[in-house]
């Protein structure tokens, strides 16, 4: 959460940090499975929020480092962010400093909340083929294990897709190699999700 170089920029220039805004251009994600390699194992101060504070905005209450929590404002923005900017950025709680919500994009799953609708700012960047195998396999997972799942939040589904998309790789690697040929990796993905069934849909 918090984008240190648009908040510097609001600053310079006095004027407000926008809140809430999707950018005209997609941002890459990076490679999907050179972030789960760092996943967890540290903050993250590396994810490219741009001028996006769809987290800070979203009704989250936060954990905060000394085990106290900081409810949201009536309208779900956290008190910390004042004037479209975080007020304790420099200092932010560990919970922010971690979220990254390129997790929902990657596993296939998108939260029904204000995060959710800024997804859309995200190009999921997969070139490489161990890249689609990843993002597939969790699809896969996912879609496997619809009626397990069923009621899970976002976060523990995305969870679960990442901790199992290992049982799916052969599977991914199989459909990709048998429909990739010709398409570009969105197409195969599309055309792949059309021969699903299942009460939920993966994202691909
Ligand atoms: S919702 Fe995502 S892109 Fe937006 S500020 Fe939070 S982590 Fe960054
Ligand atoms: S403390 Fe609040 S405003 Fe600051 S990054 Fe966290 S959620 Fe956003």
């Amino acid at each position: 959460m918090g984008q240190a170089k648009a908040r510097r920029a609001a600053a310079e220039t006095g004027r407000a940090w926008p809140r809430d805004q999707v950018p005209a251009t997609k941002v890459p994600t990076g490679s999907p499975r050179d972030w789960l390699r760092n996943e967890g194992r540290k903050p993250n101060e590396n994810v490219p929020c741009g001028t996006c504070t769809a987290c800070c905005s979203a009704g989250y209450a936060i954990a905060m480092d000394d085990g106290t929590t900081l409810k949201p404002r009536a309208d779900g923005t956290c008190p910390k962010l004042i004037d479209g900017a975080c007020s304790i950025y420099e200092d932010r709680p560990l919970t922010c400093r971690r979220y990254d919500c390129r997790r929902y994009v990657f596993a296939g799953v998108s939260p029904d909340d204000h995060v959710g609708r800024h997804l859309s700012r995200w190009d999921l960047t997969a070139d490489k083929f161990e890249d689609q195998v990843f993002l597939l396999s969790c699809r896969l997972a996912l879609q496997h294990n619809v009626t397990s799942l069923a009621g899970k939040c976002e976060n523990d589904l995305s969870k679960f897709a990442f901790q199992n998309a290992g049982r799916y790789k052969e599977e991914a690697a199989a459909l990709l190699r048998e429909h990739g040929k010709g398409r570009t990796f969105n197409e195969t993905m599309n055309f792949i999700r059309r021969g699903f069934q299942g009460a939920r849909a993966p994202t691909i």
